[in-house]
C-alpha cells in the first residue's frame, strides 16, 4: 500500500515538474504591447531604393519607409511614433521572431514557404522578378544566363527563382544589394536578377546597365508579423489599415511618389518648370 502511495506521489511529482499539467502559456497581445510601448519597431531595408534607402544627405527614406510611418499615424495618431531597424533578406525573419521588431515592411514577397513561419498581411505592392544587364550585353532571356555567372541576394525569391529558371547559372550571392551591384559594376557577372523595383533603383542612378523587358514572376510585397494567437488583432488592424488606404488613395499615392511612370515623370518636370518659370 505504502509502495503505491509512494509510487502515485512520484509520478505526480514529475507531472507538475514537467509543466504536463499546466495550459499552454499565452503570449500578450502585441498591439496592446505596441499600444502600450508608445511606438512601432519596423524591420526595413536601407539599401534597396526606391523602397528603403539613405540618401546622400543620410536620410532613411521611400516607399516602405512612408507605409511604416501612415501605419504609425493611424494607430497612434502620429507618424513619428516609429523606430526603424535596418533588416537584411538573410537575417529578417529572425529579427522578427526573435521580438527585435513589431513589423517587417521589407520589400517582402508572400511565398508558402515564408507563409510556414510568418504571418502576412495582405499585399500592399506586385513587382516581378527580372534581370538586370550593362547595354550592349548578349543575354536577352534567363535561360541565357545558364553557364553564366549571376549575381543574386542570398535569401531572396530572385535566388530561388534562378535557380529554378536557370538551373546551370553559376550564381554568385551577395548579402546585400549593394554589394551585388557592385560585384556587377565590377563584371564579376554577366547579370544580376531579383525584383524590377529594386533593379530600377539601381538603374536610374547608373543608366549604362538595363533591365530586360520580360518578368519572370508575380509577387506580392507584404507587411510580415510573428505568428501566432498574439498578433491577431495586430494582423486586423494592419489589413484593416491597408484596406483604407486603398480606398483613400494613400497607397496609389505613395507610388506615384516613389515608382513614378513615364507619364508621372512628365507631370512632376512640368510642375518644376512652371515652378523655375
Ligand atoms: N521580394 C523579394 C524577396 O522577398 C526580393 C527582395 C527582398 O529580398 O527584399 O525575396
Amino acid at each position: 500500500m505504502i509502495k503505491k502511495v509512494l509510487l502515485g506521489f512520484m509520478m505526480f511529482s514529475v507531472f507538475l515538474l514537467c509543466g504536463c499539467g499546466k495550459k499552454e502559456e499565452q503570449q500578450p497581445d502585441k498591439l496592446a504591447q505596441i499600444k502600450e510601448r508608445g511606438h512601432l519597431i519596423v524591420g526595413v531595408k536601407y539599401d534597396t531604393k526606391p523602397f528603403g534607402f539613405v540618401d546622400s544627405d543620410n536620410v532613411l527614406k521611400g516607399y516602405d519607409i512612408d507605409l511604416a510611418r501612415a501605419i504609425a499615424g493611424k494607430i497612434f495618431g502620429n507618424e513619428k511614433k516609429v523606430v526603424f531597424k535596418q533588416v537584411y533578406p538573410h537575417n529578417r525573419i529572425s529579427k522578427l521572431n526573435s521580438g527585435e521588431v513589431d513589423l517587417l515592411i521589407a520589400t517582402m514577397t508572400i511565398t508558402p514557404q515564408r507563409e510556414e513561419v510568418v504571418r502576412f498581411s495582405k499585399p500592399y505592392y506586385t513587382v516581378g522578378q527580372a534581370i538586370m544587364v550593362p547595354k550592349g550585353s548578349p543575354i536577352e532571356t534567363i535561360a541565357n544566363l545558364n553557364g553564366k555567372r549571376t549575381i543574386v541576394v542570398l535569401g531572396t525569391t530572385g535566388e530561388k527563382n534562378l535557380r529554378r529558371f536557370a538551373p546551370e547559372a553559376r550564381v554568385l550571392g551577395y548579402k546585400t544589394y549593394e554589394q551585388g551591384f557592385q560585384a556587377l559594376r565590377e563584371k564579376r557577372a554577366m547579370a544580376f536578377t531579383t525584383d524590377d523595383t529594386i533593379l530600377s533603383g539601381f538603374a536610374q542612378d547608373y543608366p549604362e546597365f538595363i533591365i530586360l523587358p520580360q518578368r519572370y514572376t508575380k509577387e506580392g510585397y507584404a507587411i510580415a508579423m510573428q505568428k501566432g494567437e498574439a498578433t491577431d488583432s495586430l494582423a486586423l488592424d494592419i489589413n484593416h489599415i491597408l484596406d483604407d488606404m486603398t480606398r483613400d488613395g494613400t497607397l496609389v499615392a505613395l507610388k506615384h511618389k516613389w515608382v513614378p511612370s513615364e507619364s508621372d515623370k512628365k507631370i512632376l518636370s512640368k510642375r518644376i518648370k512652371r515652378k523655375i518659370k
